[in-house]
C-alpha cells in the first residue's frame, strides 16, 4: 500500500497481523495516523488577500463547494471561489495567478454562498494592485489604454461618437436631439461606447432612436461630450481610470437638467446606480431602456406578427446585479408573433456571456484557460431551446453571442438580435 502524500512513515501505526473479534484486520485495515502538523497550508496567501480592501471575505470560504456548480467559467474550465481559496490556501499567489483575470464578476456564486464570499470586491480589489504592479493580460491593457485615449475601449474616434445618429436620420428620418443643443430633458439617454461604434450597436441605437421618436420622448443624448462609463474597466482593476471618468460625467450630467437618465448598457446601469453616488453622483434616477419602454408598448403600433421563437438571455449586470429580470420579458411578450421560450438556467441563475469584469476583452487570454467561450456555451444552450431567435438587451452581447453562433456552427438555425430591433421589425420600419 502506498502512503497518504504529506505523511511521514514514523507517524503511522500498522500491525501485520491482527485478529479481532474473529475479524482480518492486518496490515492497512488497522493502520492509525498520530496527529500531525500539516505543513503545505499557506494561510499567509489567504491572508494577503484578505488583508486588501475589499479582499476580506475570502477568507470566510469554508469550502461547502454550493459555488461551484453554478460559476459558468467552471462548467467550461477548472474554476470557481472553492478551487480559488484552496489554490491560495496551498500555495498559489492570486496576486499573480491566472485565476484573477478569469472571474466575470456574474455574480452568480455570490447568490448561493451562505458565507457570503464576495468575488464582486475580491476580484476588482485584487486587480487593483496587479494592475498597479503593472501584471495585467496584454489586450486588457489595450483597452486601457484605449479608454484613457479616446474615451471608448474601442478606441475609436471620441468625435464620431454620435455619428451613428446620421443613420438614424438617414434609415428613419429621426433627429436626434442633443443635450447640448436642449440643455434640459425628460429623459437624458446615455448611450455608451459599444451601441455608439459597434455596428450591431449601433443597429439597436438607431432603432431605439426610432422608438423614442414614434412615442414622442423628449429626451436627448451626450454625443461627443459623451465618455465611458468605465465600470467594466473598474471591475477589471483599473480603478484609477474609472474615478477620473466618474468624475467628468458626473460634472457633465450637472451641466443639463433632467428627470431621468436612460442607460443602453446595464454596466452603465450599475455604474451609476451603485458607484457614482460614492463619488457624489446621486442627482438622477437611472433606469434600463427595457424599463422604460416596457409599459409603453401598446402605443408603438406593433401590426406586423413576427413568427419567432425567442429565447432571452438576462444580462448579468441587469439580472442579478440589478434585479431587473420581468421588463425585457415584458417586451418580449408585447412583440406580436413572438413565442418566448425560456433557457434551462435563466432569471437569477442566468449564465454569463463572458463578457462582464473585463471579459468583454480577455477572450484571447481565456483560450488558454477554458475549454470553449462561455458566449459558445450559452449559445448551445439557445440553440437547445429550438428558437430561431437569441434576444439581447446589453451591448456586450449581440457581438459576442453572434461570434458564438458562427464558431459553434449554428449559423442558419440562431439568429442574434437585440429587443428594440425585434420591436422595430414588427412596427414594419426597419432599417434601410
Ligand atoms: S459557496 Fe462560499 S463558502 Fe462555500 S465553497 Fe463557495 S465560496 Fe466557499
Ligand atoms: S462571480 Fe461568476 S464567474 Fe466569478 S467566480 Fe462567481 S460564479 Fe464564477
Amino acid at each position: 500500500m502506498g502512503r497518504a502524500p504529506n505523511v511521514e512513515p514514523d507517524h503511522i501505526h500498522e500491525k501485520e497481523h491482527v485478529v479481532q473479534e474473529g475479524m482480518d484486520i492486518s496490515g492497512h485495515w488497522n493502520r492509525m495516523f498520530e496527529q500531525r502538523v500539516i505543513w503545505d497550508y499557506t494561510p499567509e496567501l489567504i491572508e494577503k488577500v484578505a488583508d486588501t480592501p475589499g479582499g476580506e471575505s475570502l477568507a470566510f470560504c469554508y469550502q461547502c463547494a454550493q459555488c461551484i456548480p453554478v460559476c459558468p467559467v467552471n462548467t467550461v474550465g477548472d474554476y470557481g471561489p472553492r478551487r480559488i481559496y484552496r489554490r491560495v490556501q496551498t500555495g498559489q499567489d492570486l496576486f499573480t495567478s491566472a485565476d484573477l483575470w478569469q472571474c466575470t464578476t456574474c455574480m452568480n456564486c455570490l447568490r448561493v454562498c451562505p458565507k457570503e464570499v464576495d468575488m464582486i470586491q475580491i476580484m476588482p480589489a485584487v486587480r487593483e494592485k496587479a494592475v498597479l504592479d503593472g501584471g495585467v493580460p496584454e489586450e486588457l491593457q489595450t483597452v486601457f489604454q484605449n479608454t484613457f485615449d479616446y474615451g471608448n475601449p474601442l478606441g475609436e474616434s471620441p468625435k464620431k461618437r454620435a455619428a451613428w445618429t446620421r443613420r438614424a436620420a438617414k434609415a428613419h428620418g429621426v433627429d436626434v436631439p442633443l443635450m447640448k443643443d436642449k440643455k434640459k430633458a425628460d429623459i437624458l439617454w446615455f448611450v455608451e461606447c459599444y451601441p455608439s461604434y459597434h455596428p450591431r450597436g449601433v443597429d439597436a441605437s438607431v432603432a431605439l432612436a426610432k422608438v423614442l421618436d414614434v412615442l414622442g420622448v423628449d429626451y436627448g443624448i451626450l454625443g461627443a461630450e459623451e465618455k465611458c462609463s468605465c465600470d467594466s474597466q473598474r471591475l477589471a482593476g483599473e480603478v484609477g481610470l474609472f474615478e477620473e471618468f466618474a468624475e467628468y460625467t458626473i460634472k457633465l450630467f450637472k451641466r443639463y437638467k433632467a428627470k431621468k437618465v436612460m442607460v443602453t448598457d446595464p454596466h452603465a446601469l450599475n455604474a451609476f446606480r451603485k458607484e457614482y453616488p460614492k463619488l457624489g453622483g446621486t442627482f438622477f434616477e437611472t433606469i434600463h431602456y427595457t424599463t422604460f419602454l416596457r409599459d409603453r408598448m401598446d402605443e408603438l403600433g406593433m401590426t406586423k406578427p413576427l413568427g419567432y421563437k425567442v429565447t432571452f438571455h438576462d444580462p448579468c449586470y441587469l439580472g442579478r446585479h440589478n434585479g431587473e429580470y420581468e421588463a425585457p420579458r415584458d417586451m418580449l411578450r408585447a412583440i406580436p408573433g413572438v413565442e418566448l421560450i425560456e433557457m434551462g438556467r435563466c432569471r437569477e441563475n442566468s449564465y454569463c456571456c463572458g463578457g462582464g469584469g473585463g471579459g468583454m476583452w480577455l477572450d484571447g487570454f481565456m483560450s488558454d484557460h477554458v475549454t470553449e467561450r462561455l458566449s459558445e456555451n450559452r449559445v448551445r444552450e439557445a440553440v437547445e431551446t429550438g428558437a430561431d431567435v437569441l434576444a439581447v438587451c446589453c451591448p456586450y452581447e449581440v457581438s459576442r453571442f453572434e461570434d458564438a453562433v458562427k464558431s459553434t456552427g449554428n449559423e442558419g438555425k440562431l439568429v442574434v438580435r437585440d429587443i428594440v430591433e425585434l420591436v422595430v421589425e414588427s412596427m414594419g420600419v426597419g432599417d434601410e
